[in-house]
């Protein structure tokens, strides 16, 4: 992907503070291209609506545009919209389908299946399996049982806005997945004897592409509405750069996922529930990230840097991020994990569970690659076990 002149910045600043700033990996696509399976994608026009858009002149290498078209092509694939699984079906230990309604017509249908693959993210892969009463549910007061357990999210809150009075960036442009970011203070990278936290994360500039109304980055001390917020959101929309982190989530003993007991959807199935909040871990790294990416946002000669200053209490109301990790995790010991690593099923042996509800815990990067990866490692299980059966590890 190209670099934009607020990403060289940072890559400049970045590497007078001697840590090593690298381009991001990304789905998008920087020239035309045909993939071996026949998909052919355009060159990304960083238009600025990735994220949560389609791609209207086709640059994006999303799975929907690059997976299912060749799997339709089979003649052995199909498609059923519209239609919400709520049980998986089993007998003993085999699961022997699915239960879904068609949600146009309010009908149930049972659809036998060798093999279910169970693909709905965390949350409904978590819920799913605990209304199908498939695998021990997790109890925090014991800590005995294992689906929902080990929840964790994203600390991403580590963030510091710089606001550039004589610079002028074209905030309105970018692409999903575009940025640079180092690893410096990631993992095990850094010496952690002054700190009071594990792990760690990455910290990144991605100029994904400022929308209106939804981005007012204004200066500490703005009013938070009214004339003078106005023109401030209007003088700074082009302005200011955000530098952020994506911090590690460790897992605790008090961090699960359950059947709610009171909420239910609107089949009167009961909605999933997540009992969490930040930890003083977070809170210590939260406060470390945000420092650093201050740094580099000084380096970067911004006028005036608003810094995160303190976590506070998780809060489900406002947009942090969509990673969300646990609750069918993945592991060598059935008495402390769900899955294997092919992500079958200890107690199921023809039931695959698939996504990052794997993770043991949550680390400091975006969860997809290792979400792609582990689907490529299922598949691999999943071929293995139509050819010889049983547990594959
Ligand atoms: S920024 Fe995203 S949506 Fe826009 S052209 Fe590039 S890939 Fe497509």
């Amino acid at each position: 992907m190209k670099k934009t002149p607020s990403m060289q910045m940072f890559i400049d600043a970045a590497t007078r503070l001697k840590l090593h700033p690298y381009m991001m990996p990304s789905a998008n696509l920087s020239t035309a291209y045909t993939n071996p399976d026949g998909i052919a994608r355009a060159p990304c026009q960083y238009c600025g609506y990735c994220e949560r858009f389609g791609c209207e002149y086709g640059a994006k290498g999303d799975p929907v545009v690059t997976v299912i078209p060749v799997a339709k092509k089979t003649g052995k694939f199909e498609i059923r919209t519209h239609s919400q699984v709520r049980r998986i079906l089993h007998t003993g230990n085999k699961a022997t389908g699915v239960l879904y309604t068609d949600v146009t017509t309010g009908e149930d249908i049972e659809q036998p299946a060798d093999i279910v693959v169970l693909t709905s993210y965390v949350f409904n892969n978590v819920r799913l399996l605990l209304m199908s009463q498939l695998g021990k549910p997790y109890d925090a007061s014991t800590g005995q049982g294992v689906i929902g357990k080990n929840y964790a999210y994203q600390v991403t809150k580590g963030n510091a806005v710089g606001y550039f009075e004589n610079k002028q960036f074209n905030n309105f442009a970018g692409a999903g997945a575009l940025g640079t970011t180092v690893d410096d203070y990631n993992g095990d990278n850094f010496d952690h004897s002054n700190v009071n936290f594990i792990h760690g994360g990455m910290i990144s500039l991605t100029p994904t592409g400022y929308r209106p109304i939804q981005n007012n980055p204004v200066p500490p001390g703005t009013p938070a509405w009214g004339k003078d917020f106005k023109a401030s959101s209007i003088k700074y929309a082009n302005r200011a750069l955000t530098v952020g982190s994506q911090g590690s989530c460790m897992s605790y003993k008090h961090h699960y996922l359950d059947l709610d007991p009171t909420y239910k959807d609107a089949f009167g199935d009961p909605l999933l529930r997540i009992t969490f909040d930040f930890e003083d871990q977070d809170r210590e790294l939260a406060k470390f990230l945000a420092q650093k990416s201050a740094d580099i946002v000084k380096e970067m000669g911004a006028n005036n840097i608003n810094q995160m200053k303190d976590l506070g209490p998780y809060d489900i109301t406002t947009y942090q991020s969509t990673h969300n990790t646990g609750g069918v995790i993945m592991g060598s010991d059935p008495a402390t994990s769900a899955v294997n690593t092919y992500l079958q099923m200890w107690d199921v042996d023809n039931l695959f569970v698939i996504g990052a509800s794997a993770f043991p815990h949550n680390s400091g990067y975006n969860p997809t690659g290792t979400v792609g990866a582990l689907a490529y490692r299922a598949a691999e299980g999943i071929l293995a076990y139509r050819k010889k059966g049983g547990l594959l590890a």
